[in-house]
């Protein structure tokens, strides 16, 4: 009797998923494109970037947004065909199943298949950049859990198609103990095609983003790291600028602009140029950049300091990626780690910049999924930025979240040695030449 009501309470609560995520699409059909009409693009972590627009507390002065048009042609993205050229069916079960399942639609995902081409959308004046004929190899990590498989596929293609061979020494394919059919010996098969560039791991358990990313990096022979979500297409030439940023000084970190890809219509559109920020909630935003970056002899194309970066899309140069403690092995699943490797890389003698003429479009799934297990991580994970790397100014982070004052979050011992290790500065000193934006609320100090 017992289990009976337990079933019907769970297919009374499967049922009720379903209709709030119709009911949701069928009133807000261009949810999608109204956020992209926002000057902001989408952050690579989309479910903190949910949390965000409801947030007020972002930082109050904010800096004079550079007004020029910074893309390549304007015009030129307006004229662009509509990409999708049958209307959507939202009443569709396969859409609503797959949208659930993977957070995108996977209809259209499997319509454009294994392989396609993206717009150029990089600001002309990047057209007329030239790199060295020497450049670093970079090991490309990619690391996937329950993707889609064209998707999945795709992020692969298009490295492989838009990147020189010579400097593409590897992909490095993680699969985070994937439970889906279709990414098991289909997968195995169709990698054939790229034999003798990728390797494929398969973890034994689910490790989680950060570890998945930590294993795939112990399989790395490149000289520097570049991680990708499962999920991406990467444009024209976006490696060369990334690896020429980092053979010029290893220990800068850099990252691609990441353009949008739709997660209704899989179009791949452009994004602002914009610097990575976050609040005392620490939850990652994107702000606008200061126009005098622009101002410079490079214009557009110079590369821009950011405070932190969006996460799972940068480039490292791998042996510093070792010597600043590559992530917080203690960390779970999901989130705040790039808070963590954003902090350490300013307060320890590197620096993080965007660099405008790389760009990777990144599908800004929706999390229908273990919702609250990744929340409890992301508290668990932030809970240890917190401890390690805010100093005094912890306070200000309690005085948002007083809910997670006592909550545990694992033993940081290792990590606080790391720091004194690598003798890295305070956090007031983040703060007076990194971010000066990010204001205490209160004097707590
Ligand atoms: N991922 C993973 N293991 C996990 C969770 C995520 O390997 O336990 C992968 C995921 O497939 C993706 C990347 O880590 O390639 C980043 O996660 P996700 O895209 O879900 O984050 P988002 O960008 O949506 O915020
Ligand atoms: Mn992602």
């Amino acid at each position: 009797m017992k289990n009976n009501i337990i079933q019907y309470l769970s297919y009374a609560s499967i049922i009720l998923w379903i209709w709030t995520a119709l009911l949701f699409i069928y009133f807000h059909p261009n949810y999608g494109n109204q956020q992209k009409r926002v000057q902001k693009p989408e952050s690579t972590w989309s479910l903190e970037k949910q949390v965000n627009q409801q947030d007020t507390n972002g930082p109050e002065q904010k800096p004079k947004p550079y007004l020029k048009d910074e893309r390549s042609d304007e015009a030129e993205h307006k004229e662009q065909k509509p990409f999708i050229k049958f209307p959507l069916n939202y009443s569709d079960l396969e859409l609503i199943h797959g949208l659930l399942k993977y957070g995108f639609n996977i209809i259209i995902s499997r319509s454009l298949g294994k392989e396609r081409d993206v717009p150029d959308t990089r600001n002309k004046m990047c057209l007329k950049q030239h790199y060295p004929k020497y450049l670093p190899t970079a090991s490309v990590v990619i690391c996937f859990h329950n993707e889609e498989f064209n998707a999945l596929f795709r992020t692969m293609s298009s490295v492989m198609n838009l990147t020189p061979q010579y400097i593409l020494e590897e992909i490095i394919l993680v699969d985070d103990m994937s439970e889906f059919d279709d990414l098991k010996e289909k997968l195995d098969y169709h990698l054939e095609v790229f034999r003798g560039k990728i390797k494929l791991i398969r973890n034994k358990k689910r490790e989680g983003l950060i570890r998945s990313r930590l294993i795939g990096a112990s399989h790395a022979s490149g000289d520097v790291l570049v991680f990708l979500d499962s999920h991406s297409e990467v444009n024209r030439v976006w490696l060369e600028p990334l690896l020429f940023a980092i053979s010029k000084n290893p220990k800068m970190v850099v990252c691609p602009v990441i353009d949008v890809i739709d997660n209704m219509t899989l179009e791949y559109t452009p994004s602002p140029v914009v610097r990575g920020t976050f609040n005392w909630k620490l939850q990652f935003m994107w702000d606008n950049i200061f126009s005098y970056e622009m101002e410079g002899p490079e214009g557009p194309t110079a590369p821009v300091r950011s405070p932190a970066m969006a996460g799972g899309i940068f480039a490292i140069d791998r042996h510093y990626f070792y010597e600043i403690g590559q992530y917080d092995k203690g960390m779970n699943l999901w989130g705040g780690e790039n808070l963590e490797l954003s902090l350490r890389i300013w307060m320890c003698g590197g620096q993080l910049f965007i660099i405008p003429c790389s760009r990777v479009g990144h599908i800004s799934k929706e999390h229908f999924q273990n919702n609250f297990t990744t929340m409890k991580s992301l508290a668990y994970n932030n809970l240890r930025v917190v401890h390690v790397w805010l100093d005094e100014y912890k306070e200000q982070f309690f005085l948002q979240r007083p809910d997670l004052k006592s909550m545990k979050y694992g033993n940081i011992s290792e990590r606080v040695q790391l720091r004194k290790r690598l003798g890295c500065k305070s956090f007031q000193w983040y703060l007076d030449t990194v971010f000066l934006e990010l204001e205490a609320t209160v004097n707590t100090l």
